[in-house]
């Protein structure tokens, strides 16, 4: 018999979790003002907010932590950081930043100004809200594909050339500060983008004289998926797809919270000393000495010796396998997932689960708070909410995709957990119809509005 699939790590510390009862919950929820954000992490016993600074770090990383050092300048932990990012990336130049929108709000100090486009691939909400902040535009160029949930494409986090093309033409290169490539594509359900489409960009690009950034949480995870669906990168080593990919950029920013499997740290890559130079000087503003940027000696070293796990295959096929195992309980028991499914998460796709709500009533929260009340499972509200008010007019924004995602944090829960997540998730589905109105926002913040907002049952 040919042998079954296994996780290529053994379990050496453990964490308890608490199950609690629906009564329970309900206080609690309302407590929170129906926000997820709110909640007390013990009020919670599956949590799939994020994956992002949850996952388990490795023995290997916790001995790292010991060889820290803690010098203010100069430190050897600093010199672990840069030779594992030009080792993996091909990135010469870096600077390392306390997390990812700590790496946005530097570089785009350096590159974004007022009235500046930035297209790219379904923007992640904090990128575009550093290009928000800074009064500039960021352009959706993403192929359409991506917004049909049931269709199966490989790489729905890919670009489309001729909406690019279509703001290269529009406007002159000096507004056009860079195009950003989201690897994986988080906001369209941790979709991969294909080799061949980064490659594409790239030279569309050259041609009109943008830069190249990299948004790089998970590229890891996107490497994955071009060597299992890309023919060309079949035979190629997870770290060659990695290198080449990177090859066809100018800069990286980079949440360490996700593929380099660390609690806290982010850092910034770049090709060329000049943009680096550039940068380090808000970096010190904002972040703190070039050597350190925001974190501590002990941490770097975790950091880099994580970018070597982050970049195994056996490590990133077990990790994507168990998204998998979870997705396909929800599909076969009818629940409308997002197909494929993604890197790091399953996206429930709310409009169809509730299609009798309607969409001023916050579908996808209003999914997400059930969820909470059947199993004490803890997911995020990706729509209306997250979309934010338009600048100008500040309307709602209702994007095209409402959805719940259940992020699975990196070698810390088992497929035993995930059965649970789906049972209850399927026990919603099971009483959908009841499920008969949503909810209206009570208090909201300006901007990133999901982290504060307050919510009352309508
Ligand atoms: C998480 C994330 C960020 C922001 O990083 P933080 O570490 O949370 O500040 C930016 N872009 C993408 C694609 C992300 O997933």
């Amino acid at each position: 018999m040919e042998l079954p699939f296994a996780e290529s790590y053994k379990i050496k510390m453990v964490e308890p979790v608490q199950r609690s009862h629906r009564h329970e919950r309900e206080q609690w929820i309302k407590e929170a003002h129906y926000n997820l954000f709110n909640l007390r992490s013990n009020q919670v016993f599956v949590d799939l907010l994020t994956d992002s600074g949850t996952g388990a770090m490795s023995d290997r990383q916790w001995s790292e932590m010991m060889l820290g050092d803690e010098s203010y300048a100069g430190a050897s932990s600093y010199f672990k950081m840069k030779n594992a990012i030009a080792d993996i990336t091909g990135f010469e130049f870096f600077l390392p930043t306390h997390q990812g929108r700590a790496a946005e709000n530097v570089l785009f100090s350096a590159m974004v100004k007022e009235g500046d486009m930035v297209p790219g691939n379904s923007h992640f909400d904090t990128t575009k809200g550093h290009i928000e902040f800074r009064k500039a535009t960021a352009v959706d160029c993403t192929i359409d594909e991506a917004f049909d949930t049931t269709l199966d494409h490989p790489f729905k986090g890919n670009i489309d050339l001729e909406k690019l093309e279509n703001v290269y033409k529009k406007y002159p290169a000096e507004k056009i500060p860079m195009v950003i490539i989201t690897i994986t594509c988080n906001t369209s359900g941790g979709q991969p983008v294909s080799m061949q489409n980064i490659r594409e960009v790239s030279e569309l690009s050259r041609r009109y004289g943008v830069k190249v950034v990299f948004d790089s949480a998970r590229f890891a995870e996107n490497a994955y998926f071009i060597k299992i669906r890309e023919v060309a990168y079949a035979d190629k080593s997870i770290r060659e797809i990695v290198r080449e990919m990177f090859s066809y950029g100018d800069a990286m920013t980079m949440s360490s919270k996700k593929d380099a499997i660390v609690n806290m740290g982010g850092f910034i890559g770049f090709r060329e000393e000049e943009l680096f130079q550039k940068a380090s000087v808000f970096n010190i503003m904002f972040e703190g000495f070039i050597t350190y940027g925001g974190m501590s000696g002990r941490d770097m070293n975790a950091l880099a010796q994580g970018l070597y796990e982050g970049t195994e295959f056996d490590y990133l096929e077990t990790r994507i396998s168990q998204v998998g195992y979870l997705g396909k309980l929800l599909k076969d028991a009818g629940v409308p997932v997002q197909f494929p499914f993604g890197g790091h998460a399953i996206f429930v796709d709310a409009k169809r689960f509730l299609p009798h709500l309607p969409k001023e009533q916050y579908i996808a929260q209003s999914l997400a708070v059930e969820l909470y009340l059947e199993g004490g499972v803890r997911g995020v509200e990706i729509g209306t909410i997250m979309a934010d008010r338009d600048p100008v007019t500040r309307e709602n924004r209702y994007p095209n995709l409402e959805m719940v995602r259940l992020a699975i944090p990196r070698r810390t829960y088992t497929n035993n957990h995930m059965a649970y997540v789906a049972a209850s998730l399927i026990n919603v589905w099971e009483r959908r119809s009841e499920i008969k109105t949503g909810f209206r926002i009570v208090k909201e913040a300006p901007i990133l509005r999901h982290f504060t907002v307050g919510l009352e049952k309508i």
